[in-house]
């Protein structure tokens, strides 16, 4: 999964990014309103932190602007502890649900796991598709059954594919995943994490569309 994380205070900022890399999400880190209403325009992701008071351009008017552009992107916002103002306004100029600042991190990971659980038209946590098992918070993944142990990278490229049977993700999403865009990335890595999980999950579970992508089937 590939997060947008939106935050012009430098210690704060790490602070998240440190505990979002941790938890496996490829995320990329911008400081400025009119930058993150840029990348959300150009680039694809699965969900943006969005703080509000920020330099460039306030959270709130990159919020508005980017649904006025029917840009989807489920949208958490990080609001005041004491501004039930501030939250009323972000969630009605779309923001998807809000979090509150200081931040407790426990609760951010969760209201993010939340966000992108939703977005995939899922209400519980665990998920399971043709025998194989999986739970975003626990990392636990079975296969008939049985426990099978994902690096963190194999475990970046199924699950995304896992949440949504029938789409098609390219290599090049499926490295955004990964990596976010500050990293290098090998030209053949997608391939190498999908043998790997195809030797572990089965041969049947995850498909190559032929110049397109991959996908993993309805059924
Ligand atoms: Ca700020």
């Amino acid at each position: 999964m590939r997060l947008l994380l939106v935050e012009d205070d430098q210690m704060i900022g790490e602070a998240v990014l440190d505990i979002l890399r941790a938890e496996l999400y490829a995320v990329d880190w911008v400081k400025d309103g009119l930058q993150a209403e840029a990348l959300c325009r150009t680039e694809s992701y699965d969900l943006v932190l969005l703080d509000l008071g920020l330099p460039g351009k306030d959270g709130l008017e990159v919020l508005r602007s980017l649904r006025a552009a029917k840009l989807r992107t489920p949208v958490l916002i990080a609001t005041a502890r004491d501004s039930v103002d501030q939250r009323i306004k972000g969630l009605d100029a779309g923001g998807d649900d809000y979090v509150l600042k200081p931040y407790d991190l426990g609760e951010l990971l969760a209201r993010v796991r939340a966000l992108l659980r939703r977005a995939a038209g899922r209400a519980d946590s665990q998920y399971e598709h043709m025998g194989v098992v999986i739970d975003p918070v626990t990392r636990e993944v079975s296969v008939d059954g049985q426990a099978v142990v994902l690096s963190s990278r194999e475990w970046a490229v199924l699950e995304p594919l896992l949440a949504r049977p029938g789409a098609i993700l390219s290599r090049a999403q499926l490295e955004e995943k990964i990596f976010g865009w500050e990293d290098g990335v090998l030209s053949n890595a997608v391939e190498v994490y999908i043998h790997g999980l195809r030797k572990k999950l089965g041969a049947h579970l995850i498909q190559n569309v032929r110049g397109v992508g991959y996908m993993v089937p309805r059924a």
